[in-house]
């Protein structure tokens, strides 16, 4: 008698929904739970990993035409029931096919398809994966910290908040808290001692930090403070072997420690007790290309899933968290104050740019205050959010104005290599020497960037020693660590620098903070702009004064009446929450609506526009849903492609999601277009 069928649901990285159905054939089908497992599959004239999502002992297909999976592979573990929820949760939340999105949480090692070697019958794991196997066992066996350090005592907020988190983890329950405090109140401290609650269970914790805040120092904090523990780094900046190692490490539960920045999120973890999002609002959790998930909804969602405690910790946390600490629906953590008493608060004082002249983008005031702070031999940081030397090079003549040949966008003049660089696709081409335009030889820089305000404070303070942070000074391999080293070091009496400077970093003997060109954020297009400028600003205000120098923060405006600077002045990130949040519930704008975002792009956006007009009009017909027109892109053109949105917003998520559905069956009945789009779910740049 013949055994029953034996049939493999199997999710793939390919472009259909799936999963698809394969036979399992002898020796295979003896195993009891294949759930999870890698596999090796036939796909058209190809061969792919999968992983096997379900079995069963039926199909719709028919028997004959079903391919067998040519091997198991069980050089992993199989990826349990948590992980494959979470990977289905995440699929449905962002309307991606399952297989996309669970074959691309995987370490890039582990995606390929390895060659099945059939006729040795052995078991087809590959070379590269044993020699992983080896480096793991290194890794894990290397030796602890030389420098343990031990935990602080806490005050009584840090003590309080604490307390709440530990109570969670003994009942093992789910909830989300939001652990709110200024730069230096000591939320890491928390975070450490909670960790530490965590690991002494026995289970595993996950820390997700941002992009730029996985520093050396954050490192080395951890190792000392857990010498005990390997710490998995998950970051897009490692190796692909590195990530694989840590990955696996993590997967068997072989270490406990996970930090890395979103995508360690998708990380399986068997024994996670603990998930913490430091800087919980800050962009760079969310994704923007493939699977756009936000890595703090999706920590959220896997928490609960698990039902374990998460901690979002934030000085100025996202206005979606905010809300929910003050419904309720989160557990709001407030640490008032800055743990070391001697560290205070910058002064924050706006300087009125319409009063004086400026001399090559800096007042009067901004040069006064950098030259006594250099002759009191402290620390100043320029911080300005352009790089470059001057955002524009212009024709005095005719008006001509450098552009990039491929984007809607000026090409950026870069002082440094003499070339022209477009910010948006890369193009670069040389200064031209006259206009090409009219022929002219005067063609001017008109604005400001890091560059050029780094020439003209050479020039006007030749003895100071100055170094610029920026990702054009922090190109290559070594990125920004040696020069951050030497800030560290002292070596700075002037720190020139955009974002990367403001954040994660304890600078010593810094009491001067300078912010340039800040106001195009108070007016831009994307309503969240004013809540990234108050956050930037606080993170960059809190960069002064840790060491308990007096110290200042100038702001170049000309709005100095602006209640976000007057709130910022205050440090007090509830008013201008309550500011924002009011407004934001007038406009009926997130948080309290729910936006999806229908990107298009084609050769010409007149196509782009058709094409979301179509959708326009078969969502037009859902119920509960404002969908608007199809509009350009702020920036229309990049690289040769003109790109246009359609949004659609809801006052609630079920009608958005079960519109957005319909629209993506729709979309799936059309015939292929030259028209490329992308869904992209609670869009943060509008
Ligand atoms: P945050 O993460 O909120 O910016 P940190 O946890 O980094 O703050 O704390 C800021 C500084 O205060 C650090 O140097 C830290 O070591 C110190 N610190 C934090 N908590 C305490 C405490 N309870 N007692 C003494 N120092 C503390
Ligand atoms: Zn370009
Ligand atoms: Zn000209």
């Amino acid at each position: 008698m013949q055994s029953p069928l034996l049939i493999a649901q199997v999710v793939l990285d390919v472009p259909l929904p799936g999963p698809f159905d394969y036979l399992l054939t002898a020796p295979c089908e003896h195993r009891q739970d294949l759930r999870g497992r890698r596999v090796l599959v036939p796909w058209g004239k190809q061969t792919k990993i999968g992983l096997i999502w379900d079995t069963q002992t039926q199909t719709e297909q028919p028997v004959n035409k079903l391919k067998a999976i040519l091997a198991v592979l069980d050089d992993i573990p199989a990826l349990d029931t948590t992980w494959r929820a979470l990977m289905s949760s995440v699929a449905a939340y962002y309307h991606k096919p399952l297989g996309e999105v669970a074959l691309q949480a995987l370490p890039v090692l582990l995606r390929r398809a390895e060659p099945y070697r059939r006729a040795t019958g052995h078991p087809p794991a590959s070379r590269s994966i044993k020699l992983l196997e080896k480096r793991v066992q290194k890794w894990l066996a290397q030796p602890s910290s030389p420098s343990p350090s031990l935990a602080k005592t806490l005050n009584s907020a840090q003590q309080a908040a604490l307390a709440v988190v530990q109570g969670a983890l003994a009942a093992g329950r789910f909830q989300c808290y939001l652990l709110h405090g200024i730069t230096g109140s000591g939320k890491t401290e928390v975070y450490l001692q909670a960790l530490a609650e965590c690991l002494a269970r026995g289970q595993q914790a996950l820390l997700l930090v941002p992009e730029i805040n996985l520093t050396p120092q954050l490192e080395a904090t951890l190792q000392a403070r857990f010498p005990q523990h390997p710490i998995a780094l998950l970051h897009s900046g490692r190796s692909d072997g590195e990530r694989a190692v840590a990955w696996l490490a993590a997967c068997r539960g072989e270490t406990a420690l996970m930090v890395g920045t979103r995508l360690a999120v998708l990380t399986p973890c068997p024994n996670l007790g603990l998930i913490i999002v430091d800087e919980e609002h800050d962009p760079s959790y969310k994704q923007q290309e493939g699977v756009r998930y936000s890595a703090r909804d999706v920590a959220i969602l896997r928490a609960q899933q698990l039902g374990i405690p998460i901690v979002l910790g934030s000085a100025t946390p996202a206005l979606e968290s905010w809300q929910h600490s003050q419904t309720g629906r989160y557990h709001a953590l407030p640490l008032p104050e800055r743990a070391i008493v001697a560290a205070q608060l910058p002064q924050i004082q706006l300087i009125d740019i319409r009063a004086g002249k400026l001399q090559h983008g800096l007042s009067q005031a901004a040069l006064a205050a950098l030259a006594e702070n250099l002759t009191r031999q402290q620390t100043s940081l320029v911080f300005m959010n352009r790089r470059g030397f001057a955002p524009v090079l212009q024709c005095q003549q005719c008006g001509w104005v450098s552009q990039c040949r491929h984007c809607s966008a000026y090409s950026v003049f870069h002082k440094a290599d003499g070339r022209l660089h477009c910010h948006h696709c890369g193009w670069q081409a040389i200064v031209p020497k006259h206009c090409p335009q009219c022929g002219n030889l005067d063609i001017i820089p008109l604005g400001y960037g890091t560059q050029r305000i780094e020439d003209f404070l050479r020039q006007h303070f030749p003895a100071a020693r100055i170094i610029r942070i920026d990702a054009d000074s922090t190109k290559g391999k070594v990125g920004a660590q040696p020069l951050l080293a030497q800030v560290h070091a002292g070596e700075a009496d002037i720190l020139i620098g955009t974002q990367m400077v403001a954040k994660g970093h304890d600078f010593k003997n810094l009491s001067l903070v300078v912010a340039l060109n800040v106001d195009s954020a108070l007016f831009a297009q994307d309503f969240r702009a004013p809540e990234r400028l108050f956050a930037q600003l606080m993170q960059v205000a809190g960069r002064a004064g840790r060491d308990g120098l007096p110290s200042q923060m100038l702001i170049q405006t000309q709005y100095t009446d602006h209640p976000l600077f007057n709130a910022l002045q205050q440090h007090d990130y509830p008013s201008f929450a309550t500011q924002q949040l009011a407004e934001r519930e007038s406009a009926q704008l997130p948080p309290f609506a729910y936006q999806a975002l229908f990107r298009a792009e084609a050769p010409n956006l007149s196509d782009a526009i058709a094409f979301l007009q179509a959708l326009q009009q078969q969502l037009a017909q859902q119920a509960l849903l404002r969908v608007y027109e199809p509009v350009p892109l702020n920036l229309v053109r990049v690289a040769g492609k003109e790109r246009a949105q359609l949004l659609i917003e809801a006052n609630q998520r079920p009608p958005l999601h079960l519109a957005l559905k319909e629209a993506l069956v729709y979309l799936a009945s059309q015939k292929k277009s030259r028209v490329k789009w992308s869904l992209d779910i609670d869009p943060q740049e509008i």
